[in-house]
């Protein structure tokens, strides 16, 4: 091994072939099929996955942060004892892969110049118009151009991806599994849904959209008015109890209304709101335009107060939402006092529409609520309040909000409501609404908050599903099984393992099918419905032990039926009589029924924080829900993301560079660093090309320090040889303790910069011992594998290592009386070299002599007394008494109470590892006096080593009773 050391030819490069290297060494890994998870019975195992991600375009250098961050994870439990799984795969659920592929069709000019600028042949673009052909394409780009580009320790032979038929009949038993416990309802349902494809799912990741993922589906009232015709003016409203104070009814003379026959009554409704409800409500027709401008200046009558109110024109409502016609309440609602105010001024259009100033003053607000901190009529005291005058004042909205918030939450219902008064406001909307559905003068209507686009660009709107199939997430027995597994749960960051109670606790019904063109598995109990894309992306950590004997051909879909599943996963039925049904040799099913017993339950599931409320708890609940206990997952990290600067950097908007490109530009390992130390996981950080090339020059800095230690190392022994392998040992046991909380971050700065400083220390010393360097350099080249590994494989060869540091044992650090003592031997002396220089700085001197004064036997004595105490919180008045026992000196004497103050603190400030350093017992006269001439070399002066209670030492400036324990006096003249 030490002769491998000295083969040098390799260090004569000055910079890296980053590329050469990583080829080189992925190359090395995938022939040796170390990637390859294959159990180990009787051995440790490690199972983590990253969520595995969408097949809608290219991913861009942010996505790399996540996947990464699990790649060095898996390769550190790798190298401490564990068997690790470590498969990907993709999800190409929904109309991602369709959209993609119409686009490519059309022509597209975005989609087009991304594929080209990718470096798409003419020949391939052309089979991209099938979506197939897209979900292949992209599968390939994302195992060979990220994951394998990366070097990620996966296992290549389990990928898998949702439109697989083999995936699909796991997708099936899942579904099989959850009817079976009761967990599958089906009920009438208003869906979120694009014309094209049914049913989408609204949420922050925008799985099914390309719009609008905090959209909320708002619950409207609709009531009617009776016109004098028979006709119905219908008003959409979030708040049906202030009928009470209804003054007027607005219609926009300038929007397009139709009469609708809805449920037997003729409607007037703008058009958007007769085509959103023939989404929601049978039998809707839409029988010819309605004239707003004839309604104007006539009356109709409010339901459920019967009142008759006059109709004025308002160009403020919007026909795109409710249903285009407002009920005006100016006792609550800024924007209808501010309307009416404005309508008296306007005499044309009153003189237009027939409306009369007595009419408008029929139309004066009428107080229905209380409202803590508001008088009788809050809208008009509000809009005077912040001077309010006009319609096109934007204060106008946050007036609204401001009154909204209060009279809805803390209002009560004052003698003009009825029966009302005295009620909660809150309590009366509910009861009002009831009533009024009861007697058939209002309806519902649900609309969206913000407009919503389907992924195919399509408007997203509300629609009825009558016989909607749902996973009962609500269910009381699973939520609470789950929440409770939670608990037990690593995950991280912390808050999130607050948050997540209440996450599964708010958990409702979710739609799990939907009708429509989409891609993905059929719904076993009805054909005519594709299982969505959060249903069947939750329990597929599960399906990558079955994988590899699917894609390996020994098994196929054909056979793999509801008793293989429960066979191999559940460990139920026989399996004779299961290698009969499915066909498949009894061995096969036997091993893969003892890889799911191994491998699971899954370890770590990793993903991006746009998961935290919708994949990470559905995620658990069906494992909850489908498998036994012991195989629950054990833990989730959730990453939070790298942005552009000025915005998250977008797949499908483009601008990012293309992964390979950023490799080849900034090497692999580089951007591996960048992710693994420029922030905290659990926080956004912009990319910044700068930082990476910093990232790149440490690792330049690195190999050429690492060259450095090797051309050094001589047969010669040294006095700082044992600190080295001390040193080694703590940093290791430091560096296991990091990992096991995955903190990364931290491991990187001790691995990087640290230990990079530690060998400098080594040298600086006088170290040369190419032994020692040579076992340290083994452990330091072993703690970088997992962050930067084709380097560090790079640096295992060149130091004479077989055959890959990917594979190596990393050693424990241990920790032992000798180990203590070496670091605080040397600590002894680092720290002195540091005072002299801060005094020689303040003192701007050049010194011609050092006086070290080490401190008096009494100090120690304190000190050892100190840390014996149990609670690690000496009694000062118990160290003291102890002390003038012993001190003789009457100077000393005077000094104890103090000193005994100052140790207290100290003590109970110091870090355990301070603590262990501090009670090593080292006799630091003879350290520093064996390290005298390092010392003159160093300060450029003679030393003077000596005991602050040595009776002939000479200490004209009265130095020495500053003397403590690890932190000698000094004297400079
Ligand atoms: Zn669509």
């Amino acid at each position: 091994m030490v002769a491998g050391i000295l083969c040098l030819s390799w260090l004569e490069k000055m910079t890296l072939d980053f590329s050469a290297i990583e080829a080189k060494w992925r190359k090395a890994w995938y022939d040796a099929k170390i990637n390859e998870s294959t159990p180990q019975p009787g051995k440790k195992k490690f199972f983590m996955i990253f969520a595995y991600p969408g097949v809608t375009g290219y991913l861009h250098v942010g996505h790399m942060r996540g996947y990464t961050f699990a790649d060095a994870i898996v390769r550190y439990k790798m190298m401490t004892g564990h068997q690790v799984l470590f498969p990907v795969g993709t999800h190409a659920t929904g109309n991602g892969a369709i959209t993609f592929a119409r686009k490519v069709e059309r022509r597209d000019p975005v989609v087009v110049d991304v594929l080209k600028a990718n470096g798409v042949s003419d020949e391939v673009l052309g089979r991209l118009k099938d979506p197939a052909e897209v979900v292949r394409f992209f599968n390939q780009i994302y195992i060979n151009d990220y994951w394998k580009r990366f070097g990620f320790m996966s296992d290549w032979r389990r990928f898998t991806c949702t439109i697989y038929p083999d995936y699909s009949k796991f997708i099936e038993w899942q579904m099989m599994k959850l009817k079976a416990s009761g967990l599958l309802i089906q009920r009438p349902y208003f869906a979120p849904a694009c014309l094209e494809h049914g049913p989408v799912a609204i949420d922050a990741s925008e799985t099914d959209i390309s719009k609008g993922g905090n959209a909320e589906v708002l619950e409207y009232t609709l009531l009617k008015f009776d016109f004098e015709d028979g006709r119905k003016l219908v008003a959409a409203t979030l708040r049906p109890e202030t009928v009470f104070g209804l003054t007027n009814f607005w219609v926009n003379p300038e929007v397009e209304y139709v009469d609708a026959e809805v449920d037997g009554e003729t409607w007037v409704v703008s058009r958007e709101a007769a085509e959103k409800l023939k989404m929601q409500k049978d039998m809707v027709r839409v029988k010819g335009a309605a004239n707003g401008s004839s309604l104007m200046g006539k009356r109709c009558r409010a339901p459920y107060t019967g009142k008759m109110i006059p109709i004025f024109p308002s160009v403020l409502c919007d026909p795109g939402v409710g249903t285009g016609l407002v009920m005006s309440v100016p006792s609550d609602a800024p924007v209808d006092w501010i309307g009416l105010v404005e309508l008296r001024k306007d005499k044309a259009a009153m003189q237009k529409y027939g409306i009369t100033d007595q009419m408008l003053d029929e139309a004066a607000p009428i107080p229905i609520i209380d409202t803590p901190g508001w008088g009788p009529l809050p809208a008009v005291e509000i809009t005077e309040k912040m001077g309010i005058v006009s319609l096109s004042d934007p204060k106008l909205e946050e007036a609204t909000k401001e009154v909204y918030k209060t009279g809805f939450h803390k209002g009560v219902m004052n003698k003009n409501c009825g029966d009302f008064a005295g009620q909660p406001v809150e309590q009366a909307k509910d009861t009002i609404r009831e009533e009024m559905l009861a007697t058939g003068q209002a309806g519902l209507f649900y609309d969206l908050s913000e407009e919503v686009f389907c992924r195919c660009g399509g408007k997203v709107l509300i629609k009825k599903i009558p016989d909607q199939w749902f996973i009962d997430y609500a269910d009381p027995a699973l939520t609470e099984r789950s929440k409770e597994h939670a608990l037990a749960m690593k995950i991280l960051p912390k808050e999130y393992y607050e948050n997540i109670q209440g996450v599964l606790e708010w958990y409702r019904e979710r739609a799990c099918v939907r009708l429509g063109n989409w891609l993905g598995t059929r719904f076993p109990f009805d054909k005519r419905w594709i299982i969505e894309a959060i249903a069947d992306s939750t329990l597929y950590p599960v399906y990558y032990v079955v994988s590899r004997y699917a894609n390996e051909g020994m098994i196929r879909p054909e056979g793999m039926n509801e008793q293989f599943f429960d066979l191999v996963i559940l460990g139920k039925g026989d399996p004779d009589v299961v290698a009969k049904s499915t066909g498949f040799p009894r061995s096969t099913l036997d091993a893969i029924r003892t890889e799911f017993e191994y491998w699971y339950p899954l370890d770590i599931n990793l993903g991006g924080k746009e998961h935290m409320t919708v994949h990470f708890p559905v995620f658990l609940m069906n494992h909850v829900a489908v498998l036994r206990p012991q195989h629950w997952p054990r833990g989730i990290i959730v990453n939070w993301y790298i942005t552009a600067t000025g915005g998250k950097i977008s797949k499908s908007k483009g601008g990012a560079q293309p992964i390979p490109d950023a490799a080849e530009r900034f090497g692999v390992d580089a951007m591996r660093l960048f992710y693994a130390h420029i922030a905290s996981l659990y926080v956004d950080v912009a990319w910044d090309d700068e930082k990476v090339d910093a990232y790149r020059d440490r690792l330049e800095r690195i190999w050429g320090q690492v060259q450095d230690l090797v051309r050094t190392g001589t047969d010669e022994e040294s006095k700082v040889d044992a600190w080295l392998s001390a040193r080694m040992h703590t940093r290791l046991a430091r560096l296991h303790g990091f990992m096991e909380i995955f903190d990364l971050r931290s491991y990187v700065n001790d691995v990087y910069f640290e230990m990079a400083q530690d060998f400098k220390w080594y040298l600086r010393r006088g170290g040369r011992n190419k032994a020692v360097i040579s076992k340290a350099l083994e452990a330091w080249i072993s703690l970088m594998a997992p962050v930067t590994p084709h380097l560090a494989e790079e640096m295992w060869e060149a130091t004479g290592r077989k055959p890959f540091v990917s594979t190596f044992q990393m050693p424990a650090g241990v920790i032992d009386e000798s180990v203590v003592k070496e670091e605080a031997k040397e600590r002894l002396i680092e720290r002195l070299m540091t005072d002299v220089g801060e005094i020689v700085k303040v003192t701007e001197m050049k010194p011609k002599r050092a006086v070290v004064m080490t401190a008096p036997k009494w100090k120690f004595d304190m000190l050892t007394m100190a840390l014996a105490d149990p609670k690690g919180k000496p009694e000062i008045s118990s160290l003291i008494k102890s002390a003038m026992t012993s001190v003789q000196s009457p100077a000393a004497k005077k000094d104890v109470p103090a000193y005994a103050k100052e140790l207290s603190v100290d003590i109970m400030k110091a870090s355990p590892e301070d603590r262990k350093v501090l009670g090593a017992g080292i006799d630091e006269n003879a350290v520093l006096l064996s390290a005298k001439g390092f010392l003159e070399a160093e300060l450029g002066c003679l030393v003077d080593v000596r005991a602050a209670d040595d009776p002939s030492l000479q200490d004209p400036k009265g130095k020495a009773r500053f003397a403590k324990p690890g932190r000698p006096a000094v004297y400079l003249e």
